[in-house]
């Protein structure tokens, strides 16, 4: 034991570090952009929703089924939109924005105020977003 073992171990404490620094970041990034991926593809389905709604009803038309089965992809994408949110959450990955309006805090990933409406950031709308830079 010795100068040099103590060297290596702190070297080595340094790296591991740095290494998972990094996983962290890399991880936020994938999350965030699963979470807009997400919101993208649900915000689709719920245009899709409307225009079915609205095409039917113009028509004087009934289709359970295709509304039903829409519903349930809206459903299943609201549950992933969940669970991204939470294990974004958990890596501390989500800041806080308040409100211009009313100061309410919504998360980061917030296009609108949940309290009062109030617009907090750009909607990406029609633009597919893409993958975090690796
Ligand atoms: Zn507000």
């Amino acid at each position: 034991m010795g100068f040099w073992d103590d060297f290596a171990d702190t070297t080595k404490q340094v790296f591991d570090y740095t290494g998972n620094k990094a996983d962290e970041l890399v991880q936020k990034g994938k999350l965030k952009y699963r979470i807009e991926k997400l919101s993208y593809q649900l915000r689709q389905q719920q245009r899709k929703l409307g225009a079915l709604v609205y095409g039917l009803k113009k028509a004087g038309k009934e289709n359970a089924p295709l509304l039903d089965e829409c519903m349930g992809q809206i459903d299943a994408l609201v549950d992933q939109l969940r669970e991204a949110r939470s294990q974004y959450d958990s890596v501390g990955g989500s800041k806080k924005i308040y409100c211009p309006r009313c100061g309410f805090e919504n998360a980061d990933y917030a296009l609108y105020c949940v309290s009062c409406g109030q617009k907090l950031q750009e909607d990406e709308g029609e633009k597919e977003p893409q993958p975090p830079e690796e």
